[in-house]
């Protein structure tokens, strides 16, 4: 495959959280505001992937609300605090899935889970799988993409994965330079 990825904007791009858009604090969850921090370079990769693709979804597995860490209404600000930072350099996000519940329920729609891209096909109009990549730094979020048949971009967080990515970049930024 080539180093660069040939889009055009009828192309949707599903980010995972945690070690793409923000700093992934290791074994531990985003709980506060002040606790998320953007990767360097990820709102300009955001402001530029806005002009670039018809649609943005973050889909991210929080299930740090199951544990009762926090509450929905706190994630959701968390949220609102990021959508408007981003918003505020010049991209858009469509929207914000996140899976809250645990790991051993039954009925989880947590990533490798196809739940949260499914549900965003209900709710938007012309998303192609086919014509989508999904970008994560953990397997289960190249897994994720793999089974809807997406591309699968991994961000490389130095951890060991055992998926196989269509690419690899270093950061969001790094990914970014290559559209
Ligand atoms: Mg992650």
């Amino acid at each position: 495959m080539s180093h660069r990825l040939l889009i055009d904007t009828s192309w949707t791009l599903f980010l995972d959280r945690d070690g793409v858009i923000n700093e992934r604090l290791i074994n531990n969850y985003v709980l506060q505001q002040n606790e998320f921090v953007f990767c360097e370079g990820a709102l300009k990769a955001l402001e530029k992937f806005s002009s670039c693709f018809k649609y943005i979804f973050v889909v991210t597995n929080q299930q740090c609300v199951g544990k009762g860490l926090i509450m929905q209404e706190d994630l959701n600000l968390i949220h609102q605090h990021m959508c408007e930072q981003i918003s505020l350099s010049g991209g858009v996000i469509s929207k914000v899935y996140a899976a809250t519940e645990l790991k051993e329920d039954p009925l989880s729609t947590r990533k490798p889970n196809p739940t949260m891209a499914i549900q965003a096909q209900k709710e938007f109009d012309g998303i192609d799988f086919s014509k989508s990549i999904m970008v994560g730094d953990t397997d289960s979020d190249i897994e994720f993409g793999q089974r809807l048949g997406m591309k699968t971009v991994l961000i490389e967080s130095g951890e060991a994965i055992f998926s196989s990515p269509d690419f690899r970049f270093a950061s969001l930024h790094e990914f970014s330079l290559a559209i």
